[in-house]
């Protein structure tokens, strides 16, 4: 089973990105990021301090709007103000958010163009349109992992384990856009092990330590763990027990080093994108 490197995928789509931001920059252009951080919360701040040297290593300026006892309200003006600003040309909005605000509800406010992780519920509307949209990161990372990988998805059965906003319906709507043939599951599902079988790319984004397990994966699929499930000795496994998976599947990505450098590469590079249509 061949182990897809996550980091060396990141490290590719950074060189092409920096060669993205220098003609900007040439341009005269300065590709801005905003993140906006709702809340202070400790896994929140490693992942934003790994946002900013991306982006730093890119070219990408990051401008952290770190808020402190805010409300919807209050996050809701701030990420109108910063829709409104021409000066921004990405903007990502942190969770947890203040009590009693949903991402759809506040997402709503990130100007469509500007919505580079796929918050804007009018983004996901207009992925099921066929229109041209940012999917959240996250998603944009498993797409991007595949085409890498040479994966064929034409006419290939694919099935995705989850379905929330921010990863399964996303990722589904974007297989389904690449013609493969697409079936959803989720914690209702009856015979998922029956229904993981029989795809030739599984991608699984549940949050249940390493759920899936040989008998889920048809010999020589491509799987695509999103999964992230803290250990008690502060590691980190995924959703697919890698170690099973490997008697049976054809490539995996793993937990750390998948999705997750690959996610955070393309918030910058997605901004990049917004910066260079803008
Ligand atoms: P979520 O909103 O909690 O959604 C989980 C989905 O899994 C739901 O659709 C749920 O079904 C389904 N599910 C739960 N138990 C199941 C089971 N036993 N069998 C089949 N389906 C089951 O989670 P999420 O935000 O999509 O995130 C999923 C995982 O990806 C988490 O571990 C998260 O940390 C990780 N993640 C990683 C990244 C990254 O960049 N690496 C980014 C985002 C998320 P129902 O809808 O029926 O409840």
């Amino acid at each position: 089973m061949k182990v897809i490197d996550g980091k060396a995928i990141a490290t590719d789509l950074e060189l092409e990105s920096v060669a993205v931001a220098n003609t900007l920059r040439g341009r005269g252009l300065d590709p801005t990021l905003a993140v906006v951080v709702p809340t202070a919360d400790e896994a929140t701040q490693w992942y934003v301090r790994s946002i900013e040297r991306t982006a730093a290593r890119v070219g990408v300026t990051c401008r952290v709007d770190q808020m402190t006892n805010t409300d919807s309200a209050a996050l809701i003006a701030r990420l109108q103000q910063l829709s409104a600003d021409p000066s921004v040309h990405g903007i990502i909005c942190q969770t947890p958010l203040p009590q009693g605000a949903s991402l759809e509800g506040v997402g709503a406010f990130i100007a469509p163009e500007k919505d580079v992780d796929g918050a804007n519920p009018e983004s996901l509307g207009r992925l099921a349109a066929g229109l041209p949209a940012f999917a959240p990161a996250t998603a944009a990372a498993v797409m991007h992992i595949l085409r890498r990988e040479g994966t064929q998805l034409y006419g290939r059965r694919a099935v995705v384990v989850g379905r929330s906003t921010v990863v399964g319906k996303p990722v589904a709507l974007l297989l389904l856009a690449e013609d493969a043939t697409v079936t959803i599951c989720h914690s209702k599902t009856i015979d998922l092990v029956e229904i993981c079988a029989e795809a030739d790319v599984l991608v699984v984004a549940v949050g249940k330590s390493e759920l899936v397990t040989g008998e889920f994966i048809k010999p020589g699929a491509t799987v695509i763990d999103v999964g992230t499930n803290p250990t008690p000795d502060g590691g980190l496994v995924g959703d697919v027990n890698a170690e099973l998976a490997a008697r049976t599947a054809g490539a995996l990505t793993p937990v750390p080093g998948g999705i997750g450098p690959v996610t955070t590469m393309l918030l910058v590079s997605q901004t990049l994108l917004a910066a260079g249509a803008a």
